[in-house]
C-alpha cells in the first residue's frame, strides 16, 4: 500500500528542490498505477523520482512526487538471454552487487552508481567506450504506467514501435514500473590511469579511443595536463596496489583534498589557475577489479554539471575552442573537464541517437557562479549541433532542441498517445517539449 507524506524534496547538488503535495511512496506496481489514475482525474500532476542526481529540474513537480524506493527488486533472471527483468527503482550499485552474485554484470556504465535505473535510462545516462551505447541501449523491454493509469507492455511483440522511444523518456511518457536490461557474464577490467598532455592527447585520441575498450580523459583548465583512464577487459585475478588505489581518482573528484582546493578557489578565484598546478601530473597506477567497481566510484564533492554530446570528429576542435575561450574570458574554473565516447544507437532522443558521440562535461563547484562559464561553453557546443544531457544543466527550450534530433516528432507523437492530458508535466518538460 502507498505511503503519503507531505515535504520538501531537493536533489544531490542541492540546486533543485520541490514542494510536492503529495510524496507518494508506492509499494507495487497497482499503487503506482492506481495514484496515476486518481490524479488524472483531478487534474493532477505526478513526477517520480530516482536518486536525484539530475541537476535540471526535470523530477520536480508540486503535485504528487513518487519516490519509487520499494520497487528495488530483480523480478526475473532469463539466463538463456543473458537478460535481467527489475524494478525501476533499484539503484544501479545494488542491482551491481546482485548482477555479481549472479555471475553476471552491466556490460556498461556511468561513472557513479548512486542512480536508479529508471532515472538513468530516462535521461541517456552513459558512460565510455566507442563500441558501446549509453545504458538505455542495454534496456531489451519496459512496463510502464501510462498517463491514464493504464499499464503498458512495451517490447519486440507488445507495442514494439514505443521501445525506441520510451527508452529515453526524459520522465515525459509514464511512470516506469520494471525494465529488462541485456547484461553480460561479469568480468573484470584493468584500469590504467595516468596524466598525459593534452595536445598530444588530442593528436592521438583517434587511436586512443579505437583501442581501449572505455577510454575518458579530464583535462584540468589552466595547465596542459589531462589525466586519462583505460579500461580494458582481463582474465587476471583482482589486484589493487594500496598506493595506486589512491593515486588518481582518489586525488581528485572523490577526496576531501580536491574538496579543499576547490574551497579555497571559491573563496579566493584568482588562485585556481595556481592551485591547478598541484594536481597530479606525473606517474602512472594500474588496477584490477570487478567491472562494476571499476566504472563506477564515490563522488564526495558537490558540484554542477554540463554536458554535451557532439559527432565524435569533432572533440580535439571542440577541447581547444573551449581552452583558449576559458583563459580569453578569464574563467577560473577548478573542476576537470571531462570527456568520453560511445557509439550512436537508435533512441530517439538518446544524446547519442543517430551519431557516435563524444562527451564534453564541464562542472562548477558548489557555491561558485557557473552560469557564464556554462553558457560560454553552450555556445561553442552549439557549433557542433552539441545536445545537452537531459539531466544536466543547460540552457536549451524546444526550438532549439527539435532541430538536432531527427526522430524528434516520434517523441512528440508518442508523448500524445501515452500523455495526452499531461499529468506527467512540470516546468522541464514544458521548456524541453512544450505543452
Ligand atoms: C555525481 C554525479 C555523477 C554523474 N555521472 C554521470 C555519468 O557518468 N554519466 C551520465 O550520463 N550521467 C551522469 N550523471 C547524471 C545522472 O546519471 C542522471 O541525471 C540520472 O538521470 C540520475 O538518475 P536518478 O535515479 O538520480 O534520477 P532522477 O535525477 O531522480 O530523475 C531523472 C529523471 O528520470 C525520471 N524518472 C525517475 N524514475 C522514473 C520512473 N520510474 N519512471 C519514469 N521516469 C522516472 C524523473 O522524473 C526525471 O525526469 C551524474 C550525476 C551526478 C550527480
Amino acid at each position: 500500500m502507498s505511503s503519503i507524506r507531505r515535504g520538501t524534496w531537493t536533489n544531490w547538488a542541492g540546486n533543485q528542490s520541490a514542494h510536492p503535495k503529495w510524496i507518494n511512496e508506492p509499494a507495487s506496481e497497482s499503487d503506482v498505477a492506481d495514484i496515476v489514475a486518481r490524479a488524472a482525474k483531478s487534474n493532477r500532476t505526478v513526477k517520480a523520482v530516482g536518486a536525484g542526481h539530475s541537476f535540471t529540474s526535470t523530477a520536480l513537480t508540486n503535485g504528487h512526487l513518487l519516490n519509487m524506493k520499494h520497487l528495488n527488486k530483480i523480478v526475473e533472471v532469463d539466463r538463456a538471454n543473458n537478460q535481467v527483468t527489475v524494478e525501476a527503482g533499484i539503484h544501479i550499485s545494488e542491482l551491481n552487487e546482485q548482477l555479481f552474485e549472479l555471475g553476471l554484470a552491466m556490460p556498461n556504465l556511468g561513472d557513479i552508481a548512486y542512480q536508479t535505473i529508471s532515472g538513468a535510462i530516462a535521461t541517456s545516462t552513459h558512460g565510455t567506450g566507442v563500441k558501446i551505447s549509453g545504458i538505455a541501449g542495454q534496456v531489451a523491454a519496459m512496463r510502464l504506467v501510462n498517463g491514464q493509469g493504464e499499464i503498458v507492455d512495451i517490447n519486440a511483440k507488445q507495442n514494439p514501435e514505443l521501445l525506441n522511444v520510451a527508452r529515453v523518456g526524459v520522465g515525459a511518457l509514464g511512470i516506469v514500473t520494471q525494465v529488462t536490461l541485456n547484461v553480460v557474464p561479469a568480468f573484470r577490467l584493468r584500469a590504467v590511469e595516468g596524466a598525459q598532455k593534452l595536445d598530444a592527447l588530442i593528436e592521438n585520441l583517434d587511436e586512443l579511443v579505437e583501442t581501449n575498450e572505455h577510454f575518458e580523459f579530464f583535462w584540468i583548465p589552466h595547465t596542459r595536463w589531462a589525466l586519462t583512464k583505460r579500461n580494458n577487459r582481463t582474465t587476471d585475478p583482482v589486484h589493487i596496489p594500496s598506493r595506486a588505489k589512491q593515486w588518481y581518482s582518489k586525488t581528485f573528484l572523490e577526496n576531501y583534498a580536491f574538496g579543499a582546493v576547490c574551497a579555497l578557489g571559491r573563496m579566493k578565484p584568482n588562485l585556481i589557475p595556481r592551485l591547478a598546478t598541484a594536481l597530479p601530473s606525473t606517474g602512472q597506477s594500474e588496477i584490477v577489479d570487478e567491472s562494476y567497481r571499476i566504472f563506477a566510484s564515490e563522488r564526495i564533492v558537490k558540484f554542477v554539471e554540463m554536458e554535451y554530446a557532439i559527432p565524435r570528429q569533432y572533440c580535439g576542435e571542440a577541447l581547444q575552442r573551449i581552452r583558449s575561450m576559458i583563459e580569453t574570458k578569464g574563467h577560473k574554473v577548478s573542476f576537470p573537464v571531462e570527456v568520453r565516447f560511445t557509439a550512436k544507437d537508435d533512441i530517439a532522443l538518446s544524446t547519442a541517437s543517430g551519431r557516435d558521440s563524444a562527451y564534453i562535461a564541464v562542472h562548477m563547484y558548489k557555491g561558485m557562479a557557473y552560469e557564464s562559464y556554462f553558457r560560454d561553453v553552450a555556445n561553442i557546443m552549439s557549433d557542433y549541433e552539441g545536445r545537452p544531457h537531459w539531466g544536466k544543466m543547460h540552457f536549451l527550450n524546444r526550438n532549439e532542441l527539435s532541430k538536432l534530433y531527427p526522430k524528434w516528432n516520434e517523441f512528440l507523437s508518442a508523448r500524445d498517445q501515452l500523455d495526452p492530458s499531461r499529468t506527467f508535466a512540470n516546468a522541464y518538460t514544458e521548456q524541453v517539449f512544450g505543452k
